[in-house]
């Protein structure tokens, strides 16, 4: 494709995406397809001769879009938002055009230093200590995930740990990027231990967390890492970070925090409460903007307070990646800090969604999550069919009906297109979760999404 075909497809291609994403709320929420409907409408062999370009777009509105659940429609309430903004998605094309692989200084001196900027920016932006900053011994890096963030703070904390069996800690509500990450780090399930929750707040119990520790250091086993949760996945339950670090501190254990949902909320200075203990105890602390921050998916970002043990864990260096760069010591290598090899140009969306939003536009954009939030469980509260269950500090509500099946309830208003939401258990109960936080979500989707719900519940 030369750069002048580059430029008419182009053009027709950023069309295609202004009219999806101006013409969304056409769509049910939840992709209607069948179990291989969509491979069904495709050939089965490979196209021996190229095809024109206009014949993909023709199949992206008749093969793709059916099978499309809209997870930036303004009624997609499911699991957490995985916001798209238009900066996000110029920042990813910005990315794809240049096409850099950016695994070395070296290979692309600004793919590493915008990185090195733009991780920066943000702990700025939400508040995290100067530690967390690259102009210290720490210093941030851009991972694909939360998972990836979770395994690289467990493989430094392995790497720190002195002793031959390490144990990690962890929640009944920790994320199970945890678990994977002690199989993949090769300490398995069985040295994963799981510290129980305060029945109604579902923190983890620092008191517990001290015996189970006690417990491994009597039988010669080595603590390594806690896990400590700023927004569960299933609730958005707040550890007390604080109470677990000085446990952490006391025996020098590694402390992580994932705080992937809900860490960008510390945008808002008055959402910072959520960090606390975040600057005296914390080892490595996980949030991705591709959840909550306007950031297209890809785009998690770790912390850590020393990068020293992170990198002793991943650092090799075979002769074909030998350069002076490096070896000068001047410049940051983050394929160092990271699982992979090779590295996409990720800080591009970071960059142009900060810049384009500014630190204005971000915290207006969590506040109107938040808000409308508060908004929806006002509206379940004040219904004698519904109750609220748990906290509701961020976009994040859980809600259960009391005369009708939660999960006949929840299929019966997927099914029809409206709105799209999901479920989790807590204990013998199970709660809808309804989790506002799209950039088009409005008071009225959200008044419409409960009319839905009631309506739903009440022909049962
Ligand atoms: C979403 C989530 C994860 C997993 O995030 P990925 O980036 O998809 O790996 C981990 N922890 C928590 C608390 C989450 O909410």
């Amino acid at each position: 494709m030369s750069p002048e075909e580059f430029r008419h497809y182009g053009k027709q291609v950023v069309d295609w995406i202004a009219d999806y994403l101006a013409g969304i709320e056409q769509y049910p929420v939840r992709s209607r397809a069948r179990p291989g409907e969509v491979r069904a409408m495709l050939p089965a062999h490979p196209p021996e001769r190229g095809e024109p370009y206009e014949q993909v777009l023709a199949d992206m509105d008749r093969v793709i879009l059916p099978g499309i659940t809209h997870w930036q429609h303004p009624n997609f309430f499911a699991y957490f938002p995985a916001n798209a903004s238009g900066p996000g998605i110029l920042g990813d094309l910005l990315s794809s055009g240049l096409g850099v692989q950016g695994m070395v200084w070296a290979t692309s001196p600004a793919c590493t230093e915008l990185e090195t900027v733009a991780v920066d920016w943000l702990a700025e932006l939400l508040g995290l200590p100067d530690h967390f900053r690259t102009d210290s011994a720490g210093g941030g890096v851009i991972q694909d995930s939360a998972s990836s963030a979770a395994l690289v703070a467990v493989l430094a904390a392995l790497r720190r740990a002195e002793g031959t069996t390490k144990r990690i800690y962890v929640s009944s509500q920790t994320h199970s990027a945890l678990e994977k990450a002690a199989r993949i780090a090769g300490i398995g399930s069985q040295n994963v231990r799981t510290v129980d929750v305060h029945p109604e707040t579902l923190e983890m119990d620092p008191a517990r967390l001290r015996t189970l520790i006690d417990e491994d250091v009597a039988a010669g086993l080595t603590p390594a890492l806690v896990c400590a949760t700023i927004g569960t996945t299933s609730t958005t339950a707040i550890d007390p970070v604080r109470a677990i670090g000085e446990i952490c501190r006391e025996r020098g254990i590694w402390l992580h925090v994932d705080a992937a949902y809900a860490g960008v909320a510390a945008v808002c200075p008055e959402l910072r409460w959520i960090n606390d203990g975040v600057a005296e105890y914390v080892d490595s602390y996980a949030t991705n903007p591709h959840k909550w921050l306007l950031t297209n998916f890809d785009c998690g970002v770790l912390w850590v307070r020393d990068r020293a043990p992170m990198i002793n864990a991943l650092s090799i260096l075979p002769e074909f990646l030998r350069n002076a760069a490096t070896e000068s010591g001047q410049v940051i290598d983050y394929r160092d800090w990271q699982v992979p090899l090779g590295r996409r140009f990720r800080a591009l969306k970071l960059w142009s969604v900060i810049r384009w939003y500014g630190a204005e536009g971000l915290r207006e954009h969590i506040r109107t999550g938040i808000a409308l939030a508060q908004r929806f469980a006002s509206l379940v509260a004040a219904e004698p069919d519904f109750e609220v269950r748990g906290h509701h500090p961020f976009g994040l509500v859980c809600f259960r009906p009391l005369r009708t099946d939660v999960l006949e309830l929840m299929e019966r208003v997927n099914a029809s297109g409206a709105l799209y939401l999901s479920h989790t258990k807590v204990g013998d109960e199970v709660w809808l979760r309804m989790a506002i936080g799209a950039p088009t979500t409005t008071e009225a989707h959200v008044d419409a999404a409960w009319a839905a719900l009631r309506a739903a519940a009440q022909s049962r």
